[in-house]
């Protein structure tokens, strides 16, 4: 049986690792050059019941995948504001990592291979179709191509462009391949009713900040600097972040920051001129 699985991100390597293990031949077809999507801007792993979530899935036969990305932690058992035990993935490390695992299982990786469609015999799906017209034929397709993007959401939705992983300018949008099969995409909604969010964190170049947080950082894993009270933007702002479980007032008091290798700034977007006012950040950069 052929797989194929579009999206390299973390669900697209799993499926392709657990379709591997099932006697499968499988292909993964990424649109960018590189593994992992939007978990090369994540990092934080096994925090609170993620522990437990874990480990199920190492015993369920996940654990390659988890073994790997606990091999290639800068810090870990890390406790920061209402999270316990967390790891940290380095966010420069993990995808060389993740690529080599698939490979070395006999997964074909193909980068650069964005799917812009996909051919139909009835109700079934045949094939997909790259941005080159290259068609690619298989038994069983996994639409493993995220919710992120295309561009103009973020802008639509979204907080803007975060410039993130996913390039889009580069390598062209997402395209969604249920969609292009004709199943309506559902899209999740805010407390207040608005549609899309990405996250709700940024990276900050470590090298850029004082000394004494960078010290920290390494030491540690985590930094917690208070933020002045008139540069607070009020717990409000909390509500813009998708990952809710970060959303409690020691977020919005204090700027948090987690070494993945960056410094993963725990609160959402923060104009440069305004973080650059708090003791520490005076040099700060995205
Ligand atoms: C800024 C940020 C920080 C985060 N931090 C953390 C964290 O610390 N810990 C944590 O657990 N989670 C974190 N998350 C969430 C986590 O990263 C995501 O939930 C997870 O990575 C989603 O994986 P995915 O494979 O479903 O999707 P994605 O990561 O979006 O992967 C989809 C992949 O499909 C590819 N693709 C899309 N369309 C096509 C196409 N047509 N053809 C071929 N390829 C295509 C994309 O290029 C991408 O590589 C964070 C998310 C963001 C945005």
């Amino acid at each position: 049986m052929k797989v194929i699985v579009v999206g390299g991100g973390w669900a697209g390597s799993g499926a392709a690792i657990a379709a591997k293990n099932a006697g499968a031949e499988v292909t993964v077809l990424e649109r960018t050059d590189m593994l992992l999507g939007t978990g090369l801007v994540g990092g934080i792993m096994r925090n609170n019941g993620r522990f437990t979530a874990t480990e199920e899935a190492i015993a369920l036969g996940a654990n390659e995948i988890f073994e790997t990305i606990d091999a290639n932690c800068r810090h870990t058992n890390i406790e920061f504001p209402g999270h316990s035990h967390a790891s940290l993935y380095d966010i420069a490390l993990i995808e060389p990592a993740i690529k080599a695992l698939l490979q070395k299982k006999g997964i074909e990786v193909r980068t650069l291979a964005r799917v812009k469609d996909v051919e139909m015999d009835g109700d079934k799906m045949v094939s997909v179709i790259l941005t080159n017209d290259e068609k690619i034929s298989g038994d069983v397709f996994i639409d493993a191509t995220g919710s992120a993007g295309p561009m103009v959401n973020c802008g639509k939705y979204g907080n803007g462009c975060a410039m993130c992983a996913l390039r889009c300018p580069t390598f062209g949008g997402r395209v969604s391949v249920v969609g292009k099969a004709g199943i309506e995409e559902k899209m999740g909604k805010k407390a207040d009713g608005s549609i899309g969010a990405m996250s709700g964190s940024c990276k900050l170049l470590k090298e850029s900040l004082s000394k004494e947080i960078v010290e920290m950082l390494d030491k540690t894993g985590v930094a917690v600097v208070p933020i002045p009270e008139h540069l607070r933007k009020g717990e409000g702002v909390l509500a813009k972040k998708a990952c809710q479980q970060y959303a409690l007032k020691e977020f919005a008091e204090n700027i948090i920051l987690l070494d993945t290798g960056h410094a993963k700034l725990m609160t959402p977007y923060y104009p440069l001129d305004q973080l650059r006012q708090v003791p520490g950040f005076e040099n700060a950069r995205f």
